[in-house]
């Protein structure tokens, strides 16, 4: 029994053809082409779909789903995309389209749900039936997973915790509002804060890496706390507080088992990671008589879209 789980993004489209176990056997990538029409980039995802299935050798009948996961507002019920920021998706008909060519169930879902999704059935969530998956990228997005399901909401447009409010009248977000948590614990937010004190502190060894790379990134300030420079570790120290105090707001709801961070940030391993447990242990409801919840890297990165996405056709 094959899936097929293509994770759609505004660089490229992935695809693979995986088994019930998640074991993925032939990939395929393409570029997502912006500029085009909505019916246009659907036909490309169709022709994709179809690579899939013949490239990776297989009859287009030992297809048992196709899993896609989009970023945006999806109505997974519907199958439709009701809007996608940066692709010309708004009200398309994605599943009654490939439907069209493929006869077998076709399920769609939110980006970041579907990641957890995958994190949960293949990797560093093996085993919770409750977690969290927060990536820090850009912005910041939440995968909420509750009793083994996607906390949708209504028309699917809930789950957004990097939308939550950290700072009354804050920073201004893309979303319209003021001051949520993503403008603060994204890796966007990190490099800010590092060139912000790596102006104030010239000396610092953040601001002689920045000299010497000529460019900033989300690894400065921790190649310099590494190296035991104070403005790094300060840099560190800032952004796990703000890292850590949307988690707490999330734990103190949700108490998952397990809360797992991907996107470039988290390739800082448990010297991340640890930072983050101890805070949010040691500031969530009840402290630390109640369930410590474990901080883990997600496990599957850039494969956690395309696992879970094929997830949302697998079920055992
Ligand atoms: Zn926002």
């Amino acid at each position: 029994m094959y899936y097929l789980g293509i994770d759609v993004g505004g660089m490229s489209i992935k695809g693979a053809l995986v088994d019930k176990e998640g074991v993925i056997h032939y990939r395929a990538n393409i570029k997502t082409e912006v500029e085009k029409t909505s019916e246009e980039i659907l036909q490309d995802i169709k022709d994709l779909c179809l690579s899939l299935v013949s490239e990776g050798g297989i009859k287009i009948n030992a297809l048992r789903g196709i899993g896609i996961g989009i970023p945006g507002s999806i109505d997974a019920e519907e199958g439709v995309i009701v809007y996608s920021n940066n692709i010309n998706f708004e009200n398309v008909k994605i599943v009654e389209y490939l439907k069209k060519t493929f006869d077998c169930p076709i399920k769609i879902g939110n980006d970041a749900n579907v990641a957890a999704l995958g994190e949960m059935k293949y990797g560093s969530g093996k085993g919770s039936k409750n977690l969290i998956l927060v990536t820090l990228g850009t912005g910041v997005g939440t995968g909420i997973i509750v009793e083994s399901k996607i906390l949708l909401g209504k028309y699917g447009a809930g789950g957004e915790g990097g939308h939550m409010t950290l700072v009354y009248n804050g920073l201004p977000c893309t979303c319209g509002k003021k001051g949520c948590w993503e403008r603060y614990a994204s890796a966007t937010a990190l490099i800010r804060i590092t060139e912000e004190y790596s102006n104030k502190y010239p000396d610092s060894e953040v601001a002689k890496i920045i000299k010497k790379e000529g460019k900033i990134s989300g690894k400065t300030a921790f190649i310099a706390a590494r190296n035991g420079d104070k403005t790094g570790a300060k840099i560190v120290s800032k952004y796990v507080k703000y890292v850590a105090e949307g988690l707490i707001s999330l734990v103190n709801i949700f108490r998952p088992d397990c809360i797992l961070i991907g996107g470039g940030v988290s390739n800082e391993g448990s010297y991340l990671m640890k930072k983050i447990e101890r805070r949010v242990s040691r500031y969530s409801y009840g402290g630390s008589r109640n369930y410590k919840v474990p901080v883990k890297k997600a496990e599957l990165q850039n494969d956690a879209g395309i696992l879970g996405a094929a997830a949302l056709c697998i079920d055992n």
